[in-house]
């Protein structure tokens, strides 16, 4: 297991190599990935956001590593197998100390058919083949079962209970944050020798350099390469003209965890008149309740950050609603955002080809890679790196353990608050010991909780190492406190205080 590294994530373009084997563009998960996959191989890496790591949607997901039950719904066997296999690498080797299982209850109550409960039981049984398939075992995803009304009720103490015949219980993985994951790879990323650098954005790129812009100091710079890889996600079209997307938003609501008291699996909610649609909600590590999502198309400009439309909102909640004993009102509703998936417009197809990632070489060289999900990074920055045709040799990522990586007991036996090991796993002790030698300050003002938990330790570090240099950063990518705008401004001097110590 890799130990503490003193690798940094840095802003602007100083001191950026002129010329690189790859460089790539885009720092949400598949970027990320990208840049690890490609420097794990021996070459030299340049990867870049225009804005921060995770900027895009990759902070706006559900944070479930899932093995493809949606895709078999639809007939998909390859991308359900391909999700199943990046489930299992990622809970067992990669990411352990990142993603976790989680138990998920399927309520059988009055709004469930019969027929229905038996094509959801038959599902889920199916992804349990996938599981083995898969070779992950069911000590760390444990097998399906049917759970009579009172268990069901234990794990889920909300729920309605007239007409509760009990509850499909299954599991499947769930990120301790998606943007935490993002910054991981781009971490290990440095420590196998790329430069990774924020607020670096590219204005033009063809197969064989770019320009770029440093968005702190409007300079300019051209850097060469031997491959340039486009992992821009939705904005993926303005750098490859011939990349058509089509984006859909998904939209979460953010509740408090006393909104559903006692809350110990997450559970999904049919959305009356659909077969195949399901509003879930998610427990998160931090107290938090995340109720998901939408799939509405949106045309136009991509912003910089969707908004959640009121309708959206009003719809997640009704149908949530409809499962419990007391129905939830806007005022539960803390917090809510949205992301744009980045679905491919296949010429002449209307198929749902955004769930399968491309991997797609322009005219001008560049190699863009699309779709897919957060599961998948992993595969698709492998496919992604292949298809510059200039690794020498296969990627090693499959073995490869991300910054903080362990097995949960040698997780459960450090010696660091609880905290800082669920979000750095291993790196927990390294990330205070930085905080202590940057900042000078004791201990107890070092990890006195803030804001759902939020410590000084990790902000500190989240400038020094992680290349935060403003109080969004910190407060919307580091940790998620601004998912909840009321922490958000609660924290707000926390961050300040942070960026002040640390000297940004
Ligand atoms: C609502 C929702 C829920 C989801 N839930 C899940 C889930 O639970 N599990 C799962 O596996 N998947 C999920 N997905 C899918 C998953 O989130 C996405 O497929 C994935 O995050 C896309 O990542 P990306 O790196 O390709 O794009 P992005 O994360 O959008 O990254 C693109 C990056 O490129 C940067 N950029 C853009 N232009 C430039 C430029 N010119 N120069 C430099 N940088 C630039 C942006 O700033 C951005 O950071 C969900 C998606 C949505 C929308």
């Amino acid at each position: 297991m890799p130990g503490p590294s003193d690798a940094r994530i840095t802003a602007g373009l100083a001191e950026i190599p002129a010329q690189v084997d790859v460089l790539v563009v885009g720092l949400g998960v598949t970027g990320a990935g990208v840049a690890l996959d490609a420097a794990a191989r021996g070459l030299s890496v340049l990867a870049v956001d225009a804005h921060d790591v995770a900027f895009g949607t990759s902070r706006w997901s559900s944070k479930l590593v899932h093995g493809g039950l949606r895709y078999l719904a639809s007939g998909q066997v390859g991308i359900a197998y391909e999700s199943a296999v990046e489930r299992g690498i990622l809970l067992r080797r990669t990411a352990p100390h990142l993603v976790r299982p989680m138990p998920m209850l399927v309520p059988l109550t009055g709004n469930v058919s019969t027929p229905q409960a038996l094509l959801t039981a038959t599902g889920i049984q199916a992804g349990d083949l996938l599981r083995m398939a898969a070779r992950t075992s069911a000590h760390v995803l444990p097998r399906p079962r049917r759970i009579p009304a009172q268990h069901a009720l234990r794990w889920v103490p909300a729920l309605r209970r007239t007409g509760l015949r009990g509850a499909l219980l299954y599991w499947d993985g769930q990120l301790e944050d998606d943007a935490r994951l993002v910054t991981c790879l781009a971490r290990t990323a440095v420590a196998h020798g790329a430069v990774v650098r924020t607020r670096a954005r590219v204005t033009e790129a063809t197969g064989t350099g770019a320009t770029l812009r440093d968005e702190l100091t409007g300079s300019t710079a051209q850097v060469t390469a031997r491959a340039v890889i486009n992992a821009t996600g939705v904005w993926a079209g303005q750098l490859a003209t011939d990349i058509r997307l089509r984006p859909s938003q998904g939209t979460h609501l953010v509740l408090r965890g006393e909104t559903l008291p006692g809350l110990g699996a997450a559970f999904t909610v049919p959305v009356p008149g659909s077969a195949s649609r399901f509003i879930f909600a998610l427990p998160q590590s931090d107290g938090t309740i995340l109720v998901g999502i939408t799939d509405e198309a949106v045309g136009g400009e991509v912003p910089d950050v969707p908004e959640p439309a009121d309708a959206e909102i009003d719809f997640l909640l009704s149908v949530v609603s409809a499962s419990l004993e007391h129905p939830l009102h806007r005022g539960d509703v803390a917090g809510a955002f949205a992301g744009l998936r980045p679905l491919l417009d296949a010429e002449g197809s209307t198929a749902d080809l955004s769930r399968k990632h491309a991997v797609v070489t322009s005219a001008n060289g560049v190699v863009t890679v699309v779709g897919g999900k957060l599961t998948t990074y992993r595969r698709m920055a492998q496919d992604a790196v292949d298809a510059t045709g200039i690794a020498g040799r296969p990627s090693p990522t499959a073995d490869l353990p991300l910054l903080g990586a362990a097995p949960a007991g040698e997780l459960a036996r450090i010696d660091a608050p609880a905290r800082l090991v669920r979000r750095f796993g291993t790196e927990a002790p390294f990330v205070l010991a930085t905080a202590r030698a940057v900042s000078g300050r004791p201990d107890e003002e070092l990890l006195s909780p803030g804001p759902r938990g939020v410590t000084l330790a990790e902000l500190i570090f989240g400038v020094s190492h992680e290349g935060a240099v403003s109080a969004d950063d910190l407060l919307d990518r580091r940790t998620r406190l601004g998912l909840i705008p009321a922490d958000r401004a609660d924290a707000l001097a926390l961050a300040n205080q942070a960026l002040e110590l640390a000297g940004s």
